[in-house]
């Protein structure tokens, strides 16, 4: 460590001695401000509107867009358009907030499940995908993300990337390394005791912990790092080897050390769980959010109502674990666990709905190929949702879970300006969603096949 940290202090320096410099030559050529540009503004006609702040559309609405954000919603007859605007004419079209998936790995590749795998591809190649993935999950629709569970710090450099402008994608909610135990859905089982965890081989403490003081450094080494979101894996897992999706895996004591952490610093807690009783101790324990749920019972449905946790279930990706994974060189124990859990977590779901446990859209994209994201909408609908409702689990009330309710999930003034349109309508028929045919976001046109903004 002794040599990066070197490196890292002399640019340090390097940046304090440019720091220095710049209020310098700046003073040489002070000159009047420059008038500051107002913001191009853009208007939005919206044939049919689902704000995503009720279940409902309105018909013949114009959005203004004033640089990224939304400044104005209001009837076309109420909003005059001066001769010559930049007009965007959805018209015709169903306009939505952009969609928002809270259950990414837009590191991972659906075409690569032989473990093998896991011994073999460095940490570029992580980033590689990411820059490929990110933009087909925009094109899709998806303008927000939340990534749980990647190699240090991959989420969190993909945010910034793509913040900066550096290549298109979703607007990021990074985690670090999924938190596992020692041997649990986070480690690298079955391989001889000679073979490191590559996922984690810089820094294998980032993600491995033991009792509630190994977790308490693992959650504030990764906040130092920049992550927005915890993950921890209260229970085991389906695609990792050698541990059950049943069997509790961090404790009580442990998850609680983690929520208090990130609570602390205003972050949220994921917890990956299947397992009865492991997602019962992370509801108990204050997490944010179940991934999976697939194996809850009453009991556990009851007490995520009362704890106002939300439920992310992936409940498309059966369909391709079960097909095509299988041809990529899924092993059979993954098919065998998978088999167990998958139609279970269909049901499951469904009575969590009909209970009225708070649910927000989340596919584990990575699985399955990215771009793919709104084909669990059909099994949300199917598995007792409405269409509105899967909507907004999507885009209001997945904003909500990922804390940036504030900027994004509804059209409103205000918020930025991430939206989508698709031909018909999503009400009546959710699988339009699969086609979205314009995506706009921060008011920048990422995908155009309706001819909306030509000028
Ligand atoms: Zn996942």
């Amino acid at each position: 460590m002794n040599r990066p940290s070197a490196v890292f202090l002399s640019s340090l320096v390097a940046q304090g001695v440019l720091a220095l410099a710049l209020p310098a030559a700046l003073a040489q050529t002070a000159a009047p401000a420059p008038a500051t540009t107002p913001a191009p503004i853009i208007y939005v006609k919206a044939g049919h509107l689902f704000d995503a702040t009720s279940d409902t559309l309105r018909d013949n609405m114009v959005l203004v867009v004033e640089g990224e954000r939304i400044t104005k919603v209001a009837p076309a007859a109420q909003v005059t358009i001066p001769a010559g605007a930049t007009v965007v004419d959805l018209s015709q079209d169903w306009v939505l907030p952009g969609l928002i998936d809270c259950h990414t790995h837009l590191e991972g590749r659906a075409d690569k499940y032989d473990p093998i795998n896991d011994v073999k591809d460095t940490p570029f190649m992580g980033g590689f995908n990411g820059v490929v993935n990110a933009n087909k999950t925009l094109q899709a629709g998806f303008t927000g993300v939340r990534d749980v569970g990647s190699q240090p710090f991959f989420a969190v450099d993909l945010r910034r990337a793509i913040d900066e402008g550096l290549f298109p994608g979703p607007r990021v909610v990074a985690s670090g390394p999924a938190i596992s135990i020692t041997g649990g859905h986070g480690d690298m089982n079955g391989f001889a005791p000679g073979v490191e965890n590559m996922m984690y081989s810089a820094e294998r403490d980032y993600a491995l912990a033991d009792g509630p003081e190994a977790v308490r450094h693992v959650v504030r080494a990764q906040i130092k790092f920049g992550v927005d979101v915890i993950k921890v894996m209260a229970t085991g897992g389906v695609l990792s080897q050698g541990d059950k999706p049943g069997a509790e895996q961090l404790t009580y004591e442990e998850m609680k050390m983690a929520v208090d952490e990130a609570h602390r610093t205003g972050r949220k807690v994921a917890a990956h769980a299947h397992g009865t009783q492991g997602i019962k101790d992370a509801v108990r324990a204050g997490v944010d959010s179940i991934e999976h749920g697939s194996l809850i019972d009453q009991e556990g449905i009851d007490m995520m109502k009362a704890h106002g946790t939300y439920l992310v279930a992936d409940i498309y990706n059966d369909d391709y674990i079960l097909g095509k994974a299988i041809e990529f060189g899924l092993p059979k124990e993954n098919v065998d666990k998978e088999k167990m859990v998958g139609r279970l977590q269909r049901e499951n779901f469904a009575k969590a709905v009909a209970a009225g446990v708070k649910i927000a859209f989340g596919t584990d994209a990575g699985v399955y190929p990215h771009g793919d994201n709104a084909k669990q909408f059909h099994y949300m609908v199917k598995f007792g949702m409405t269409p509105a409702g899967a909507i907004r689990a999507a885009t209001s009330s997945a904003a909500d879970l990922i804390d940036r309710a504030a900027d994004e999930g509804t059209l409103e003034a205000g918020k930025f300006a991430d939206l989508i349109a698709v031909t018909a309508s999503p009400l009546e028929k959710i699988e339009v969603l699969e086609h979205v045919s314009f995506v706009m976001k921060g008011g920048k046109v990422y995908k155009d096949e309706l001819g909306a903004a030509k000028p």
